[in-house]
């Protein structure tokens, strides 16, 4: 019998594990289907970008209870599933508590992971009020409908009852040790679960029956939420890393700037260059396709990245002065879009093949979602940039957007297309000769 659940637990761990695998090589996949771009400059200064914000959370705090609550939950999670390593053990060898050996230390760590365990669940408990009791904005704005509010909750809900559980295996374990049931080995501190134990029947058969269930229901509960995060906001628990590492480190504010165009300005302002003269060979090169962005293909995988990582937190719609001033645009929803369609196109390489999606694509583009009302609304003030707390970049996709529509649809609104063409005539943004742009000097 015991051999039965032996390899029970080692198909769910194969299953549990193979999909996840499955889902990390579509992610790195769609991740790649963005153009290339070197990050691989300054690692020292990305090191410490990621181990100071994704690690240690440090643009979390800036709002401090949700911060330090999520501090709580971060850690406390983590920390929790290393006990996920000595759960496996058991599964597979039919062991309990295979770590016990550790004697002092092991009654410390599951001590300490108790405490954190209900601290997780007090945090938890305080986000659901936050969202669902004091509706507090930002996770109200019109993109936050059905699945991502849903999501959101999910979470919630997934680490109320993962934490419940291991409470409860550990009541009953506990009381287990207490009545000196077979298999059930003297180990471990309970300073939590000696309270709840207090609530379950002293019955040998019952609490091994509890603690059996909430055991499989754990680790299955874990195996599940391991898949989920392909699917769920969550995926950031995975994604700050590295999206913190090659985040720009750029000066904000400092725009890539296309360098065919800059090769050609720099000739139209150069009045000994030929107009007519061939172009290099090397600028020939250097010559994009396209310009701009109006697919996920045309951002870069940094791009795609940032759209996979994005919490859904909505913090950088509530500092953008657009959204605030009640504009269509918001940061949150330009990402939630960029990660929908990356999803989409996946979806269609998964069921025709990546080289039949490039011969024949399915004629859609980010820009069925993402509006020109929106992409024109951006001030490029870059708060939303600055208030991430994972470092992902809004702004350089409404840019890539804002690009190709100016570049290759000519499509600015009339002010801007205005403007443009008096710089063009008149070396101004104004309506006056080339003669008078410098009056104003002598006003
Ligand atoms: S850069 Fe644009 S999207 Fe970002 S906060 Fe400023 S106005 Fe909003
Ligand atoms: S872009 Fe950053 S700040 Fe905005 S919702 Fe996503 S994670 Fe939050």
């Amino acid at each position: 019998m015991s051999y039965i659940s032996n390899i029970l637990f080692a198909i769910l761990l194969i299953v549990g594990v193979g999909f996840f695998t499955r889902n990390i090589k579509r992610l790195i996949r769609n991740i790649k289907l963005g153009r290339d771009i070197d990050r691989s400059d300054r690692s020292s200064e990305r090191w410490k970008n990621m181990i100071s914000i994704a690690l240690g959370q440090s643009k979390m705090v800036s709002r401090p209870v949700a911060g330090i609550l999520h501090i709580i939950v971060y850690v406390g999670f983590i920390i929790i599933n290393i006990e996920v390593l000595e759960i496996i053990i058991d599964g597979l060898f039919g062991t309990h508590r295979a770590f016990s050996f550790a004697g002092g230390l092991y009654s410390f760590l599951i001590g300490s992971f108790e405490i954190l365990a209900f601290l997780v669940l007090v945090s938890v408990i305080i986000f659901w009020i936050r969202r669902m009791i004091l509706k507090i904005p930002r996770f109200w704005n019109k993109e936050m409908t059905t699945w991502p509010k849903n999501d959101a909750l999910n979470i919630l809900y997934f680490e109320m009852v993962l934490m419940s559980l291991f409470l409860i295996m550990n009541a009953a374990d506990f009381s287990l040790q207490q009545l000196g049931a077979d298999h059930y080995v003297n180990a471990g501190s309970f300073p939590i679960s000696s309270y709840i134990s207090n609530w379950l029947p002293q019955n040998e058969g019952t609490l091994i029956f509890i603690e059996r269930a909430a055991w499989w229901v754990h680790i299955i509960g874990i195996f599940i939420f391991l898949n989920y995060l392909y699917y769920s906001k969550h995926l950031h628990i995975l994604l700050a890393f590295p999206n913190t590492y090659y985040a720009n480190l750029e000066p904000q504010g400092k725009f890539n700037n296309l360098q065919s165009v800059t090769d050609e300005v720099k000739m139209m302002l150069d009045p000994s260059a030929d107009p007519y003269a061939a172009p290099a060979e090397s600028d020939i090169e250097v010559t994009p396709e396209k310009f701009g962005a109006s697919d996920i293909t045309d951002l870069s995988w940094v791009q795609l990245m940032n759209a996979y990582t994005c919490t859904e937190c909505g913090r950088c719609t509530s500092v953008c002065p657009a959204n605030q001033t009640g504009k269509e645009l918001s940061p949150r929803a330009i990402m939630m879009k960029t990660r929908d369609r990356a999803e989409e196109v996946g979806r269609l390489i998964d069921k025709d093949g990546l080289e039949n999606f490039k011969e024949k694509p399915d004629g859609k583009s980010l820009l069925d979602t993402i509006s020109n009302e929106e992409i024109w609304a951006c001030t490029s003030c870059n708060a939303c940039v600055t208030e991430c707390p994972v470092n992902i970049d809004p702004l350089s996709i409404i840019v890539d957007l804002r690009r190709y529509l100016v570049m290759e649809q000519s499509s600015a609104p009339q002010e801007l297309n205005m403007m443009m063409t008096n710089i063009e005539n008149n070396g101004a943004p104004w309506q006056y000769n080339q003669m008078d742009r410098l009056n104003w000097k002598d006003e």
